[in-house]
């Protein structure tokens, strides 16, 4: 969806007369919309801009909790971040006007989904927008990692590159290779059959149901352990809920080959990281590619970043330019429904 179409979509929703000025700013008659960050994407903002009143934490960072709670009182809608923890305080603070959160991310665990419904809060997101985006990331983590791009260049930067040698630098390959994805929805497939164009051998999924669209992928539904045992790549595309929280502990790193590269661009706490750093330490994977860590940003003095057989990145899952400001219209759009008793483009339910 582009600019247009959303912006088309919320104004058509205003003209058929859904419209309810009940809880407007009572002096300027627009809505009030805090914004967690002052670098949101212009196009995004622009859509608001048009129909209400913004508030916006003055910073280009994560706004402080206690500024959080100090800004929120009496706004009607909430533009968000993957950052801004949404819990019963921050709603009880807000007050009963409010009416939307809209965050700018497919992943929602930051946000209490069963406190906003029992509310009558509607909640936006951004799914498909940003799948392939964050699927090709994932091609580029995955790679990155097991042809060791990051130490390559830093030998060659720093004299380490003495002549060819048939044993330098090498790493796992994908052709033939046998991937498990664990979560197989909308970026799990879009992964998947990038990596099909490599000409591995197998495609394996775990999810709780079996997905339609395995058939035309070629991937095979198993068991966690069953993946974790045969795959050559494990590949983290699974929400954070609390089933999945820390599923990639000691026991699941010690199912894996000795020859695995792990790969997760799903969100940090799925993985138990001191199991991780050391199973790295210890070889008892391969390697390890993180775009999501626990906390984020990683401390400088994490042991990943010491580690040779592993490659983090700054969460940039999403992140290309027309994709964040896709995203940013999305969760304007989101907010503007709601505000005007519309159908959201994009509603958690
Ligand atoms: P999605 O379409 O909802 O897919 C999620 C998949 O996970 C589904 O296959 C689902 O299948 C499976 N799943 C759910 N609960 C599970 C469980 N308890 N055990 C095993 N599998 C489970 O979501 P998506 O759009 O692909 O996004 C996936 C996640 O990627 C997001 O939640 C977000 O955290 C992360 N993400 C990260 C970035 C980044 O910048 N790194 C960017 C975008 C998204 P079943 O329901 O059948 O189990």
């Amino acid at each position: 969806m582009n600019y247009k179409t959303l912006f088309g979509y919320v104004t058509s929703s205003v003209r058929k007369g859904l419209v309810n000025n009940l809880s407007r700013n009572m002096s300027t008659g627009r809505f009030r919309v805090y914004i967690t960050r002052s670098d949101m994407p212009e196009s995004g903002l622009d859509l608001l801009k048009k129909k209400c009143d913004i508030k916006t934490w003055k910073e280009a960072s994560t706004v402080p909790r206690e500024e959080f709670l100090k800004s929120v009182a009496g706004v009607d809608a909430i533009y968000c971040t993957l950052s801004d923890k949404i819990d019963q305080e921050v709603l009880n603070v807000a007050g009963p006007q409010l009416k939307v959160i809209s965050t700018i991310s497919v992943g929602y665990d930051h946000i209490d989904l069963t406190e906003c419904k029992k509310r009558g809060i509607k909640v936006g997101y951004t799914p498909n927008v940003l799948t392939d985006a964050t699927a090709e990331l994932t091609m580029a983590l995955l790679l990155t990692t097991s042809r060791r791009l990051p130490e390559a260049q830093l030998d060659a930067k720093t004299g380490g590159w003495v002549s060819w040698a048939p044993n330098y630098m090498t790493g796992p390959g994908l052709k033939g290779a046998t991937v498990g994805m664990v979560g197989f929805g909308r970026i799990g497939q879009a992964v998947a059959k990038r990596v099909k164009s490599f000409e591995t051998a197998r495609i394996l999924y775990f999810s709780r149901s079996e997905r339609a669209e395995a058939n035309e992928i070629g991937a095979i539904k198993v068991e966690f352990d069953e993946l974790l045992k045969e795959s050559d790549f494990v590949i983290v595309c699974a929400p954070l809920v609390p089933e999945t929280k820390e599923m990639f502990n000691k026991s699941a790193f010690e199912k894996m080959k000795r020859s695995a590269v792990f790969v997760n661009t799903s969100r940090g706490a799925l993985v138990d990281q001191n199991a991780l750093i050391y199973a790295l330490e210890n070889k008892i994977i391969w390697g390890a590619g993180l775009d999501v860590t626990t906390p984020e940003p990683l401390p400088l003095d994490s042991p990943l970043f010491k580690l040779k057989n592993c490659v983090v990145l700054p969460h940039i899952g999403s992140a290309t330019i027309d994709t964040r400001n896709t995203m940013s219209e999305l969760t304007a759009a989101n907010i503007l429904a709601a505000l005007h008793n519309a159908k959201m483009p994009a509603e958690l339910k």
